[in-house]
């Protein structure tokens, strides 16, 4: 296609699945990529993207996905990702923190390093990583999930300032509230009252269309133009703290 091949991981759901279906609609031959290839499937009949089973805290995984992209790639999104949790870090799990940066974190860095050669070899590549918020402010019981986005900002800073001069754009969205089906169900462990109520009276948190849009904007841009970081919040969010809901 006219506009190149486009990797989106994290596709099955909520914001990756939204910058497929919008990805697609911009003109990009787009690879999506998730654990779920149920959903990944019905996603590709919907949009004619190309589905393709990835776990990015599966080096073999990422392997194989990268082998099945094909020789050329010039967007890479970063969005696989996720919290685990809400305890204090005197109650912090392990296996929660792990999970957070394996995923968040070396699944940023997986992916990367496996695709980079492709997205210099463009001559017009972009990495954008979908980072957080949280990525820039810390929380009471969110100590897990901001230090890993934390450090997601820093691989995405780090690696801008490493590929300078090379032909690739570096982009972080750092989204605020953004009302998917999935993000505080997982983080609650499948606990849906406790998950809705994250959302319980906020007027118009954000959708995953709205961060699809940002990260459309971002790749679509002239070569020459690195939009460095988007931090997108909805206008009930004034910060972290400071959310305004309507009883
Ligand atoms: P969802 O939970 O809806 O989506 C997460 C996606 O990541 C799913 O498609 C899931 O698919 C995929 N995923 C999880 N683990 C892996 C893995 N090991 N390998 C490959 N894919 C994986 O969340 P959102 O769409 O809300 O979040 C997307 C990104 O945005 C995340 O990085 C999140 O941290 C970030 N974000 C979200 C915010 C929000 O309020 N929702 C706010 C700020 C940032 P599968 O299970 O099929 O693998």
């Amino acid at each position: 296609m006219e506009k190149g091949v486009a990797v989106v991981t994290g596709a099955s759901s909520g914001i990756g699945a939204a910058t497929v279906r919008r990805l697609v609609k911009e003109g990009f031959d787009v690879v999506a990529g998730a654990r779920r290839t149920d959903r990944l499937a019905d996603l590709a009949a919907e949009t004619g993207c190309r589905p393709q089973q990835l776990d990015v805290t599966d080096q073999a995984s990422v392997d194989a996905f990268a082998a099945a992209v094909g020789p050329e790639c010039r967007v890479l999104v970063n969005n696989a990702g996720g919290a685990f949790g809400l305890e204090p870090i005197a109650d912090a799990r392990d296996e929660d923190w792990q999970r957070m940066y394996d995923v968040n974190v070396m699944g940023t860095l997986r992916m990367t390093r496996a695709l980079l050669p492709r997205l210099i070899a463009s001559d017009d590549g972009i990495v954008v990583n979908v980072t957080s918020t949280a990525a820039h402010v810390v929380y009471e019981g969110g100590a897990g999930y901001t230090a890993a986005k934390h450090a997601q900002r820093a691989v995405t800073e780090t690696l801008r300032l490493e590929l300078c001069g090379q032909p690739v754009r570096v982009t972080a969205v750092a989204p605020g509230m953004v009302a998917t089906e999935e993000f505080s169900l997982t983080r609650f462990g499948g606990d849906q009252a406790k998950a809705d109520a994250v959302y319980a009276g906020v007027p118009g948190p954000l959708i995953a269309d709205d961060i699809a849009d940002c990260i459309a904007y971002a790749v679509t841009r002239p070569w020459h133009v690195n939009i460095d970081l988007m931090i997108v919040r909805p206008r009930a969010q004034a910060a972290q703290h400071k959310l305004h809901r309507e009883s």
